[in-house]
């Protein structure tokens, strides 16, 4: 039986490739910098799923679970 490479750290082989590949994407994006719409300071960051929060201004928005809609 041949063995498969694992390149994605953070995921068991529990998942199949297709939901690895959907997770990395949204990995990055989780990672990236978002400006506050706010006050525009660059710690504006997910606190929970479909939740942002600013951490200069407590600014908080319902978006969507991964990544806010204004990129
Ligand atoms: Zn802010």
């Amino acid at each position: 039986m041949p063995t498969k490479q694992e390149s994605l750290k953070g995921l068991g082989a529990k998942f199949g490739g297709t939901v690895r590949k959907r997770y990395a994407r949204v990995f990055r994006k989780q990672k990236a910098k978002r400006a506050c719409p706010s006050c525009g300071s660059l710690k504006f960051r997910r606190i929970a799923a479909g939740i942002w929060k600013c951490g200069i201004c407590s600014f908080k928005v319902a978006d969507g679970a991964y990544a806010t809609t204004t990129v």
